[in-house]
Formats: structure tokens, sequence, C-alpha cells
């Protein structure tokens, strides 16, 4: 008989109500026991509800107060030296200290940077995305001494679950040489650091075992991804040595993410019981299955329903799936699971109440995948007649969703199948459209501008919070927004900005604003998924052919312009960031939505034009984010994603129009083409943190067009003064010439004070003024 199985469940809560018990223990309102029962509570209700749906391989240790991969830290004892550790055990203090700094500031909630570690004033560990999720981990510090046991959660947690469930769950850990792969501050070669935490290991999977389990999952995603030789050894030297230990539970290598690939053999030969694949990703591990077959000695966790994305399964291809797998494996070794854990996914979908009933139908979140799970695992084990209503019920609902008109819209598909090489290429190349945009938008030399929005206010939260609960009427929303964005313009014309902001108060989220207008895309009221810590995002879903049925920013920024008479930017957000910071579609290749999206921007982008804005500005932050796992897939997407950029970009739009772009970082060296590829006039970058590697990057790569490398940091607190700000703009005309280089802070201000904006800004300017007056560079 096949079991089936979990890899994690969603640990916020249903209601995100470990969010608000740890953040009100952060702010001095709740005790350590108030977090400790919340978490119990989600705990229960996560092992109660999988219980209920037959799950035989229930996990433990999947939960998280803030991080899994800083419950790893703790439990390996490596904490670094700043945090004055020295006691057995990690305290709750201790722990938060490493996930947030000691004096974090508060308002950093909202921010999208990706980077929020660095907003607070005393260093935190670094934050880092997941893989390509929008999970962000915390990186382990290598030289933070020599690892001894320093966490009993795994054990706690074991012990609870076991006496809630009668029977032993599935314990969870992060594999040591993932924990290695993932950290920095190496201080020796890997091994070494690898035979450190073995013992470490060993005395884990002993205690566990002495607990009373039977499995336990070992999470080895690094697996999927480009390894050296030297990298695959690593897992040889792992898991021999955990293996040879003969007290301990059975082992589930757990993958997930991307197929082996090129790690295959080592994966497959590696002497633990149990080898969990991602057979949803793509097809690559199911014809590596066929080709290579799979060890008799083996479980085979089969990831067969998507931990990632949330539509809901179509089970008759998912039995066809596992019947092909069970071919190779005898069923009796074979596990139905995610693809992934659920921790990526919202909650459930009953939550939903305002969601299209066409769209509804289509979706599962994190709850309905155990239903998906409970029927697959008993069609393939009693064969598909036992299940015979549930496949019936479940193919109705494909069959439907084929006639809905909400989800294929054929004006929608007409238009970007007619798309045609010429769609992606503006009308003339760059140095003739600077020479037209310089003649209309006469700007001085090291032209100043901010990337776009500025501080959102209390008052201006509190605003929405009322309008959206219907206790103030849209006029006099609109008319409180209108006065914000005229205040702030004049704010800026006071300090002498050239090119300039409405302020985006109109916005929350940069991709929600967009989902909210565009057809095809749904927002939704509580799909909630953890992005770090008690920090979540609640992506918009698209669900179908995107259009834009009628403008979206116009009138605002037509509003704005009219304020001044100064450039306004026209400000949106580019397609690949709507798309990757959305669920998306997977009955069509995501370069058609990308291409979708962009047609419906390129009207905003005309139609902005035709009022009068000479700016415009098309976010893509999340472009080098998107990159997949595996380098030789990059390409092709890169390729896509540029074009799609130009596709919202290009026909229609004057050469006088200028296009800006903005991205939050500078890691720029590998995608360096691809950036000069989208034929954004200027573009605005991270720059305060990573100065160096992003003047390396113009170095290596002679970047024709205008660019801003930020001139301070949005994320410290600390007003930057004028000097510093010069003598960065110094460094960057070493590489690139003067008149391509641009004045700008490195991200957008929502986040930001007033107090520390303003004489920011001020010194920013000046640190303009002062350059423009200076001799160039070189000469004497
Ligand atoms: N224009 C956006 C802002 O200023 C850009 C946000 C971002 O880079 N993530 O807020
Ligand atoms: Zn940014």
């Amino acid at each position: 008989m096949a079991q089936s199985s979990l890899l994690g469940y969603p640990r916020i809560g249903r209601k995100r109500e470990l969010k608000r018990a740890v953040e009100r223990y952060w702010s001095g309102k709740n005790s350590e026991q108030d977090v400790v029962n919340t978490a119990s509570e989600i705990r229960k209700a996560a092992w109660g509800i999988q219980n209920k749906h037959g799950i035989d391989q229930i996990p433990v240790n999947d939960f998280s107060y803030y991080d899994h991969v800083l419950d790893t830290i703790c439990l390996m004892g490596i904490v670094p030296e700043r945090y004055n550790f020295n006691s057995s055990k990690v305290d709750i203090d201790t722990y938060f200290a490493m996930a947030r700094g000691a004096a974090g500031k508060s308002n950093d909630a909202d921010c999208s940077c990706g980077n929020p570690a660095s907003h607070s004033s005393v260093s935190a560990l670094e934050l880092t995305k997941w893989f390509d999720t929008n999970y962000h981990y915390l990186v382990p510090e290598f030289d933070a001494g020599t690892p001894k046991l320093a966490s009993d959660k795994p054990f706690v947690e074991f012990d609870e679950a076991k006496k809630e469930l009668g029977k032993a769950p599935k314990p969870v850990l992060v594999g040591p040489v993932t924990l290695i792969l993932l950290g920095k501050s190496h201080t020796k070669p890997l091994a070494e650091h690898l035979a450190d935490l073995l013992p470490i290991y060993a005395e884990i999977l002993s205690k566990l075992k002495d607990a009373g389990a039977e499995w336990v999952q070992i999470d080895e995603p690094t697996l999927v991804e480009d390894r050296t030789d030297e990298e695959r050894s690593l897992y040889q030297q792992a898991y021999a040595g955990l293996a040879s230990q003969s007290n301990r539970p059975k082992i589930m290598l757990q993958t997930y993410f991307e197929s082996l690939n090129g790690n295959w053999d080592t994966a497959v030969g590696l002497p633990v019981e149990g080898l969990g694949l991602d057979f949803v990703r793509n097809d690559e591990n199911r014809e590596a299955l066929k080709k290579n077959g799979f060890p008799q000695d083996k479980v085979l966790g089969a990831g067969v329903v998507n931990g990632r994305n949330v539509w809901r399964s179509n089970l008759n291809d998912k039995l066809t799936l596992l019947e092909e797998i069970a071919q190779t494996v005898d069923k009796d070794r074979m596990w139905v699971q995610p693809s992934s854990s659920l921790l990526h996914l919202p909650h459930d979908l009953d939550l939903e109440e305002k969601l299209d009933q066409d769209v509804k139908n289509i979706l599962a979140f994190a709850q309905e995948r155990l239903e998906e799970i409970r029927v697959l695992t008993k069609g393939l084990n009693e064969g598909r007649n036992a299940v015979k209503a549930e496949l019936d019920a479940n193919q109705k609902i494909f069959d439907q969703a084929m006639k809905s008109t909400r989800i294929y819209n054929a004006q929608a598909q007409e238009r970007v199948a007619s798309v045609t090489e010429a769609d992606f290429s503006r009308n003339s190349p760059f140095r003739e459209r600077i020479a037209r945009q310089q003649a209309v938008l006469k700007l001085p030399e090291y032209p100043t501008t901010t990337i776009g929005s500025f501080p959102q206010t209390k008052e201006v939260r509190s605003m929405r919070a009322k309008w959206k609960k219907g206790s103030i009427s849209d006029q006099e929303y609109w008319n409180f927004m209108r006065e914000r964005t005229k205040e702030v313009i004049k704010q800026q014309e006071d300090i002498g900005l050239d090119v300039l902001a409405h302020g985006e108060f109109e916005r929350t989220d940069m991709v929600e604003f967009f989902a909210e207008k565009l057809e095809g895309m749904a927002v939704t009221e509580h799909a909630w998924v953890q992005s770090y810590g008690s920090r979540c995002v609640r992506p918009p879903i698209v669900y179908g052919d995107v259009y834009r049925p009628e403008p979206m920013t116009v009138d605002m920024i037509a509003f704005a312009q009219q304020q001044t008479d100064k450039p306004m930017k026209g400000m949106l957000t580019g397609p690949v960031t709507i798309l990757n910071w959305s669920f998306e579609r997977e009955d069509i290749p995501p370069y058609q939505t990308a291409n979708q999206i962009a047609l419906a921007l390129l009207d905003e982008v005309t139609d902005l034009q035709k009022a009068g804005i000479r700016v415009i500005q098309v976010d893509e932050p999340a472009l080098r984010e998107g990159l997949p796992l595996r380098s030789r897939k990059r390409e092709e997407y890169l390729d896509w994603s540029v074009r799609s950029f130009r596709l919202a970009t290009s026909t229609g739009v004057d050469d006088e129009t200028q296009i800006h772009t903005h991205m939050c970082y500078a890691e720029f060296n590998e995608i360096i083409a691809a950036i000069e590829a989208l034929d954004a006039d200027v573009i605005s970058v991270e720059n305060s943190r990573s100065h160096a590697e992003l003047l390396q990057a113009f170095t290596d790569h002679k970047y024709e067009r205008h660019i801003g490398p930020g001139v301070y940091d949005v994320h410290s607190a600390q007003v930057p003064n004028t000097e510093d700000m010069v003598e960065m703009l110094q460094r960057s005309s070493k590489v690139l010439p003067e008149e391509q280089i641009w004045v700008n802070p490195d991200c957008g201000l929502k986040t930001r004070g007033n107090e520390e904006v303003w004489p920011s800004l001020k010194n920013m300017v000046d640190a303009a003024k002062e350059i423009r007056a200076r001799q160039p560079v070189g000469a004497d």
C-alpha cells in the first residue's frame, strides 16, 4: 500500500494568528507564554486537519516562530558571537535577535525591497530568498564556533504531536549539506564544516529514534541546483556518515523545486531509505525515473500535486502519473505527496468570500491539497473505481472551466497572437531618442529624481482603511489622496528635484494595485503566504487572459502633472514583476501571460503619453529573482522577460517619451546584457550597499544608457550627508560617462518617515549641485 505524506504545512495560522502573537511579543504586549500557546494551537490545528484527511506521514518541526533555517541554526548552536549567547539552549530573545537585530525598526513590515534585515540598526543575520520562492530564510554564519545541540524544538514538537495523534509523526530537518551550502563565512573546507555538523545530526536522529520516530524527512533541496563534483561528494560524506549510525529512524531524503538532473546518480546512490522527488515542476524526474529505474530498497516520495501554486489538480492526470511511476516503483514503496512543503500556499479557500465562483472552482490552497492527496492515494491503492465519484466531479470542474469566458478571453488571446517582431522595438535607437528627450525635458547634468513612493504615513494608512471599510466616501478618499499628492509635489519642487513623482499614496502594494484593475487577475482577502518572519504577502492570482478594461493610473498622474511645470513620472509596475509576484497560470507558458500583461501596460503607457506625461517609469524589481535555479534555463527566461518589458514600452511610444525602469539590487554582472536589452532610457538601481559590485559590472561591460546608481540606502534611518553622496557620484563617474548619471535614492521611500526623507533628499539635491559645479573628473 502506498502511503500519503506531507512535507510541511502553513504555519502562520489560518488568520495569521502567529504574526499577531509574535509582533505583540516584540512590542512588549505579549508574554513568551502567549506566543508559545498560539504556536501550539496552530500546530494542533495543522496536525488535526491532516489526520482528518488520513495523511499517513504527518510532518513535525515544520512549524517555526520565524524561519526553519533559523531553527536549524539554533539546533546546531551556530549562534554568531555578536548575540552573546553562552547558555546551553537558545532562548526566544536570542532567537528573535538573530532574526531581526536587537533593535529592529518597526515600520519595515511593508517594504518590498527583499532586504529587510538591513532595516535594523543592529545587525541581524542576513535574509535572503529561499531558492526561487518568495520565502526568505536567515543565512547561517559558519564562523560562529563549534556546533553543539542547542535546541530541543524537534523533540518537544515530536512528543506533542505523537500524543495528539496517537502515532509517530515524521520530523522534518534541514539537511546538513543544504545548511552548509546556504550558509556563509565558512572558515575552512566545506567537508570540514560538515564533519563538525554530523555528530549533532547523529545525536538528533538517535534522540528521535528513542522518542519513537520511524521516519525522519531530511530536506536537501540544494540537490536540484547545479553542483560541482566536490559539492556532490558532500552528500556522500553526510549520508554515509548518518546511515552508519545504528540508532536512527529511516531517512527520507527530500528534494523539491526542480528535478535532480545531473545530481540523479548522486542522490539515488545515497545510503538512505527514501528519496523524495518533485514531479510537478517539469517532466525531467519522470523521464529520469523511466530511463534509470529506481533502487529496489528505497521508498519514493512522489511529489505529484503542486506545493507552490494554487491550481486545483486534475486528478485523472495525476493518477495517470502515479500509475506510471508505479510501473517502476512498487506501490508499497511509494508515498503520495505534494511537490514541496505547503508553506508556500495560502491556508484555505473557505475564507475567500469575494472571489468569483468560476475562479474559486479551479483553485486549491493547502487545505484543499489534503483532499487531493487522500483521493490520489486511495485511487492508487484501490483502483480508479474506488474514487470514481471524486474523479468525475473533478473532471467536471475542468470541463466547465474550459468554457469560462472569465478565464478565456478571445480578444486578449488574439491581440497577443497578432504581435509582430516590430512590436518589441522602439522607433529609433537610444542615441537618437535621448537627444530628442533632452530637447523636450531640458534636464541639467546629473538630474535628480526619486524612485516613486513617498512615506505612507499613519494618516494615509488610516484613510485607506476607513475607505475600504466604507466609512468614508470615494470622494472624501480621493480628495484626501489628491491633497497629499499636491503636497508632496510642492515639497519636491521646494527642495529642487528635477523629475518629480506623485508619491504612490493610493497604492498599498505595487502589484496588487494593478492586479485589482486588470481583468484576468484576482486579488484575495485572506490568501496570505509567509514571506519572512511575521511578514506575509497576498500574491494576486492570474486566473485567465489578462487585459486592461480601462486606464489605471492616468487620472492620478495627469492630476499630478497639472500641479507642476517639472516633468512628472508616470509610474507603472512591469510585466515580469506583476507576473513573478503573483500565482501564475499553469495552462499557458509564463511568457504568454507576461506578454498579455505587457500589452495591458502598453495601453497605459500610450494613454499616459497622450495625457502629456513625458517620463514613464516601469518598475521591474522582480526581474532578477525570477531567474531559474538551473543555469542552463536562465537564458530562455531572460529572453522572454526582456521581450515582455520591451513589448510594454515600444509600439506607439514616441522617441521623446523617456522610459525609466527601477530594480532594487546591484548584482548585475550575470544579467547586465539583459538589463541593457530592456532598452530603457534610464534605469535606477540599488547601489549604496553594493557600490563596488555595481561599478564592477559597468567596468566589465560598457553600458550606454542612462543610469541612476542609488546614492543612499533608503533602508537605513540615517540622513545621508552631502559629501558622501558627492563621493559616491564621483566614483560612479569613473566608470560611467557623466552625462549618463542620474542622482536618486536606491529604492522607494514608502516605509520611511517624512522627518528623514526630506533632509535626505535635500542633501541629495545639494550633492547633485555640488558635482555639477565641480570640474569633470580626470581634468586638472
Ligand atoms: N516605484 C516603487 C516605489 O517607489 C518601487 C518599489 C520597489 O522598488 N520595490 O515604491
Ligand atoms: Zn526598489
